[in-house]
């Protein structure tokens, strides 16, 4: 017994000689609570430091756990080779610190930049702990840009070292001349599967940490550290990096740990769709190992099949992506008529969830579907849409309602919504204003200070969202503040037009875009991409929108494409689209003038 109430205690106090009685004190000035005594104290007075431990967030403490706690725990990669390969958190653990050595081998230090261009796998994840648990600064590259942009980023972030997947050769033939900082290029394989190139001492992964030991430091330096760097997907002006410290990430996968945001635990199997080069996998490459969750990783195939098959023969529980791939998997249920037997939950987020997903997955196969909205910049968890005692209290379609909007701030997150003077806007879920945060999680700066300040007097990050908050603290995305169409002095929300077209039957993929306007400065035009072999006419659509949506919301045309095009986030580019129809007349103008 260790509280001292414990019968040994007692004992030994029992046995020892009674204490002599004390002398009777002199009389003392009686001292009102809170007024210090004249006896001086021995304790100054002021701010008094607590009495624990320094113990540094880093995160070569998660993967530390992952293999003392969880070693066996599997980690399984459908690997970009082909077959499925079956690691454990311990195989991981020893492999990165291979890794860590290779890299200190070739002179890594502190702070220097290591590039990944590389799906989710196990290999990706050893080397994603394998550089920051050495204070090197783990940079997560998007293979779905242009090539160009790509190497615009790497010399931006001068990094030293590229680990590639070998169905990235073409981008890297294509870049590695105009690439100088990069001394070292190491495809993510083995020598079997070794590809052909000009690049000299071009080395394989297994090569590159075969013959070095897993005798290695970790984390010897502060918390604050640089840990990973991600660039923004620039979507306006260049991409900027957000660079995440160890601390960050560690406070980060906290947050995301609480039960109402991603919240899995020890038996869950987890499946992360989303890309680590996309916003760290929404923290689920720390999350996994620190809860000793099973990880599934799907290397480079999100096919609806695919996904399909992982889910079904790893008894996955919880999965998250962005809403075009669960398009894809219940298209292939659908097709197949499988169902979901193990899946419990999947997070969906990235861009607004719509409606026919979100029915799809909890009435048709009992999925439960949560909600979520955040950036890069917030590491990138910003809100979830876990259900509060008085939503859950309501009818379904209520609740479904609340589902839709993008959800709550977890603890660590903060946030508010602004009118363009600063001014706190009312949570009445209707104002909407833009979406302010703060929290140890959320840049305060970008790497090399591209962008200058971007944080306000009270330290809160604009967001370039355009939200409402309710009453009980849902938030609801309205727009990108760049995206917002300005009619006649009012916002309309291009999301709620997409979302309702969405609806529709013969429906694929619906973007709304504000086109310039004589007399309400902006009106919407509605861009459609129909199902395969379905036809809807431009009337169909106004008149299914009819009704659903406020009057002066009604797009003013509808056209119709062949494919929408998608960023390198899988978000509707809205600029490609501006561009393409920026000669449209709309029919509403000829009336207006
Ligand atoms: P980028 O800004 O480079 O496109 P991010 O992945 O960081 O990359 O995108 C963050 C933005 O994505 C948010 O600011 C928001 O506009 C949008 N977004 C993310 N999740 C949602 C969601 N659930 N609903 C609507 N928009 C979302």
């Amino acid at each position: 017994m260790v509280f001292g109430f414990g019968k040994g205690k007692q004992e030994t106090k029992a046995a020892a000689p009674a204490p002599a009685p004390a002398p009777a004190p002199a009389a003392a000035k009686p001292v009102a609570p809170g007024v210090a005594s004249a006896a001086p104290s021995s304790i100054p007075r002021g701010i008094m430091s607590g009495q624990m431990q320094d113990w540094k967030l880093t995160v070569d403490k998660v993967i530390e756990h992952a293999h003392f706690n969880h070693g066996n725990r599997e980690i399984v990669t459908r690997s970009v080779e082909g077959p499925i390969v079956r690691s454990t958190y311990s195989d991981l653990y020893f492999r990165a610190r291979k890794c860590s050595n290779a890299l200190l081998a070739d002179g890594v230090q502190k702070g220097d930049r290591i590039a990944t261009l590389a799906w989710n796998t196990a290999r990706h994840i050893e080397t994603w702990y394998g550089t920051m648990c050495i204070g090197a600064v783990l940079h997560t590259l998007n293979p779905r840009l242009f090539p160009e942009q790509i190497a615009w980023i790497i010399n931006h972030a001068e990094d030293t070292h590229v680990f590639y997947d070998i169905t990235f050769q073409p981008i890297v033939e294509a870049i590695k001349d105009k690439v100088p900082s990069v001394k070292h290029w190491i495809v993510l394989t083995d020598a079997a599967h070794k590809p052909q190139s000009s690049i000299p001492n071009l080395r394989t992964y297994e090569e590159y940490i075969g013959g070095q030991s897993t005798d290695v430091v970790w984390g010897d330096f502060p918390e604050d550290t640089a840990c990973g760097l991600c660039y923004t997907s620039g979507t306006t002006g260049d991409p900027k990096g957000v660079l995440y410290s160890h601390r960050s990430n560690i406070l980060h996968t906290m947050i995301g740990l609480q039960k109402d945001a991603i919240g899995i635990g020890a038996a869950d199997t987890t499946l992360p769709v989303v890309p680590m080069f996309h916003a760290n996998a929404w923290g689920l490459a720390f999350s996994g190992p620190a809860t000793g969750s099973k990880l599934v990783l799907p290397g480079a195939k999100m096919d609806g099949e695919s996904i399909y098959e992982l889910l079904e023969n790893e008894k996955v529980t919880f999965t998250a992506a962005v809403p075009t791939v669960w398009l894809m998997l219940l298209q292939y249920l659908e097709s197949t008529g499988k169902k979901l037997p193990h899946l419990t939950r999947v997070v969906i987020g990235g861009s607004a969830v719509p409606e026919r997903i979100l029915r799809a997955f909890e009435e048709n196969y009992q999925v439960e579907v949560v909600h979520a909205w955040g950036m890069t910049e917030m590491s990138p968890l910003g809100s979830l849409g876990s259900m509060t005692e008085g939503v859950l209290a309501q009818d379904h379609e209520t609740i479904i309602k609340y589902k839709l909007k993008q959800g709550r701030a977890p603890f660590g997150v903060e946030m508010k919504t602004i009118n363009d003077e600063g001014v706190l806007l009312p949570r009445d879920g209707k104002t909407a204003g833009r979406l302010v945060v703060r929290g140890p999680a959320v840049a305060k700066g970008y790497f090399k200070n591209a962008g200058g300040n971007i944080l306000d007097d009270e330290g809160f990050f604009d967001t370039g969202d355009v939200a409402n908050l309710d009453e009980f603290g849902y938030m609801q995305i309205t727009d990108r503040a760049k995206d917002v169409i300005k009619s006649g002095g009012e916002w309309i929300s291009s999301i709620d037009i997409e979302n309702f077209a969405v609806g529709h039957p013969a429906v694929a993929c619906a973007a709304a875009i504000g086109l310039p306007h004589p007399k309400w400065d902006e009106r919407p035009l509605l861009i459609i991409e129909l199902k395969p072999g379905q036809t809807a006419s431009r009337d169909d659509l106004l008149n299914y929108l009819n009704g659903k949506i406020a009057k002066w919301w009604m797009p003013d045309d509808v056209v119709f494409t062949d494919k929408i095009p998608l960023g390198a986030t899988g978000k509707i580019n809205k600029l490609a689209l501006r561009a393409t129809f920026k000669d449209h007349k709309l029919p509403t103008i000829q009336a207006a003038e």
